[in-house]
């Protein structure tokens, strides 16, 4: 459970000397176990927005807190710690190892977060779970697979196994359905909701396209740098 605060959020580039401000006072909440969708234009700074959220970048101004607690309060080594065992995430390119199969592709999270010895502990319990969540995504016949041997679709829904592996609390996604057809794209996103689960996980997706936004519980919008319009989907 965690609930997002951002406040005011300022993000400047610099190319050259020349500032190329990004983000301008971007302010919003999302509940805890809220689906929350970003929809904005390509290059209006939803990815910039995600990272922040991830702690992968620091605002310029502004604050983000999970469940009241600040990022700005906590050292980069507390960041890292919190962004590990709080924050899953998913990409448009998926990012999987191709020299990894799928099984171990997904424990790669595992890994991350326990360290070597951690992990050869927990192994068997760790593979028992990521079976599971491969299962759920529909992969159970593709877990020696390696990536290049998936479809799109299929190599997405390693990349949502693997970011749920450690059971976080939020869930960032960032334009997956971005490399997908819209027939697969849907399907995806159906693994998306299954996955949501009893826990009620946070997820908080951006998106350029608003029939994928409108699969979340609430979109908002970004344009000049801030999140303009708020409204329900049906
Ligand atoms: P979106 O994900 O909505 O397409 P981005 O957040 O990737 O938008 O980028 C927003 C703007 O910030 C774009 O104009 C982009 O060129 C610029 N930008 C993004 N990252 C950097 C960077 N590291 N350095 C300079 N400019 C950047
Ligand atoms: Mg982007």
């Amino acid at each position: 459970m965690s609930s997002i605060t951002v406040t005011n959020l300022h993000k400047t580039y610099k190319l050259g000397k020349i500032p190329v401000p990004v983000l301008r006072g971007v302010s919003m909440e999302v509940a805890s176990g809220e689906w929350v969708a970003i929809l904005g234009a390509s290059g209006s700074g939803k990815s910039t927005l995600l990272h922040l959220l991830g702690g992968l970048d620091k605002p310029n101004e502004g604050e983000i807190a999970y469940d009241g607690k600040a990022l700005s309060s906590m050292s980069s080594s507390q960041i890292n710690q919190f962004r590990r065992n709080h924050v899953g995430f998913v990409f448009q390119f998926y990012h999987l190892v191709p020299e990894l199969t799928v099984i171990e592709n997904t424990l790669l999270g595992a890994m991350i977060r326990l360290g070597r010895v951690g992990y050869m502990r927990e192994s068997g319990t760790l593979k028992d779970a990521a079976r599971e969540l491969l299962g759920k995504a529909g992969l159970s016949h593709r877990l020696t697979h390696k990536p290049s041997q998936l479809s799109g679709g299929e190599r997405q829904r390693v990349a949502i196994a693997r970011a749920l592996i450690n059971d976080p609390p939020v869930l960032l996604a960032d334009e997956p359905t971005g490399n997908l057809d819209q027939k697969t794209g849907h399907e995806l996103l159906d693994v998306f909701e299954s996955m949501r689960g009893n826990t009620k996980r946070t997820i908080v997706m951006v998106t350029h396209d608003q029939k994928v936004a409108d699969r979340a519980d609430r979109v908002v919008e970004m344009a000049d740098g801030r999140i303009r319009e708020v409204h329900p989907t049906g």
